[in-house]
């Protein structure tokens, strides 16, 4: 039994030839070893970064009681039970407070942003008031310190606000430069090699020999690693050749903290991918009770994690989003649960399913009479990638599920707003 092997065979439910989803997740994150490193960046180099430091404001923000609103700070003790008249003694711009109090029977003119004066507690919007020659009539029925924000009602100094490895994007960007911040500390990107391995895979550009197909996978890795925020590193394809095989491991490895490889590890003949990973480090083979994506290898080969995805195309983008993409986010740095939400509708149609695994179909979700529903998109092959591109969402069928019958709730998982 190797390391790995070790780590995860403690885990509830192991069972290596028919591991559930949920417990090869957990045996996948058994075995992380999330990034250590981190580098200095200026704040808008930190953009789609883990964060590694925490964020302590060191001033109020905002950083005095301001406006809210355009009108007139008022004290509220001089508001009576019908319209009171103010005398106008000044006004407060954003940028440019008013520098005397505002003593009874006084108001000042404010806008958005300004500070309130001292003496003044609440703002009466514009709107309602009527302004004659200096004299504000302000109706009645105000309430005590309406319109004003508090300092320090977004941020307080001394209270951190964000956390290490939290991801920095465009609200946390702001967040950092509101209190003043122009460096942060982050995790360093992750590495992340990939190959396709095939001896009938053709690159784009080169003529297809009968039986031949263009390598789409490498494509769908590159789009879905994208959006991941990593360092991608494209070693192409390799021929279903030990030498060449092993030589690409081995650079892969001395690289990259991650290896994505596709095809390979079913039980094919020219399947020697399997062989290799075991040769060149600790793996764990698995059927997965999932499909598509039953074959799939994890491991290690020095310090770099091996994730070994089938080769059909649509068990490629289904295992990535099960399995791969939690574990990048991990390796990363990330904290916190950034679990694809599963969301629930109402079946448009029957769907045939098995108890004992799994299943992703490929849905659409839709209006009917104002009600969303989810259809399949047909055909369901792990090689028709087509269903990937007309689907907006997965159909995630739960393990002990059997066949399911039009109207009833299933699992959706969407595409879009998918953040990472
Ligand atoms: P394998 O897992 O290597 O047995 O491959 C399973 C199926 O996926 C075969 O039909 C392959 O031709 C196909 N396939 C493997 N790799 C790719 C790829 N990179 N692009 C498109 N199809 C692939
Ligand atoms: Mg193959």
């Amino acid at each position: 039994m190797n390391a790995i092997e070790r780590a995860v065979s403690c885990l509830d439910g192991y069972d290596p030839d028919a591991l559930r989803v949920d417990t090869a997740g957990a045996a996948i994150r058994a075995c992380l070893v999330p990034m250590a490193e981190t580098e200095k960046l200026p704040l808008r180099a930190a953009l789609g970064r883990v964060l590694a430091q925490e964020v302590v404001p060191q001033i109020d923000v905002p950083g005095h009681d301001n406006s809210a609103m355009d009108g007139y700070a008022v004290r509220f003790s001089d508001l009576k039970k019908d319209e009171t008249t103010l005398k106008q003694t000044g006004t407060a711009l954003a940028g440019k407070p008013f520098g005397a109090p505002v003593g009874p029977g006084e108001c000042v003119r404010i806008m958005t942003g300004a500070v309130m004066p001292r003496g003044a507690d609440t703002v009466v919007v514009q709107e309602v008031c009527r302004a004659d020659n200096g004299r504000i009539a302000v109706p009645p029925g105000q309430k005590a310190g309406q319109n004003v924000r508090a300092a320090g009602e977004d941020l307080k100094a001394g209270v951190a606000v964000l956390h290490p490895g939290q991801p920095v994007r465009a609200a946390e960007l702001g967040l950092i430069a509101s209190i003043g911040i122009a460096e942060v500390s982050v995790k360093r990107r992750l590495r992340v090699a990939f190959f396709s391995t095939g001896d009938e895979l053709a690159s784009i550009g080169a003529p297809l020999k009968q039986g031949d197909v263009y390598d789409s996978n490498r494509y769908t890795l590159h789009g879905m690693l994208q959006r991941l925020g990593v360092d991608i590193i494209d070693m192409g394809v390799v021929r279903d050749d030990p030498a060449l095989l092993e030589a690409a491991f081995t650079r892969a490895a001395a690289s990259a903290d991650a290896i994505i490889t596709t095809g390979g590890v079913s039980v094919g003949e020219a399947d020697f991918v399997k062989q290799l990973m075991a040769k060149l480090g600790e793996v764990l083979f698995w059927k997965i009770a999932m499909r598509p994506g039953r074959p799939m290898a994890f491991g290690r080969i020095g310090k770099a994690f091996l994730f070994g995805l089938p080769g059909n195309p649509v068990a490629v983008m289904v295992t990535f989003h099960q399995f791969v993409r939690d574990a990048l986010l991990h390796l990363s740095g990330r904290t916190g649960d950034y679990a694809i939400p599963l969301l629930k509708a109402p079946a448009a149609m029957p769907i045939r399913k098995v108890p004992g695994r799994t299943e992703y179909q490929r849905g659409v979700l839709f209006r009917e009479g104002g009600e969303w529903r989810v259809r399949t998109t047909g055909q369901q092959g792990s090689g028709v990638l087509r269903s990937m591109s007309e689907a907006d969402c997965l159909i995630v069928l739960e393990h002990e599920r059997g066949k399911v019958e039009a109207g009833e709730l299933v699992q959706v998982q969407l595409f879009e707003g998918l953040n990472s």
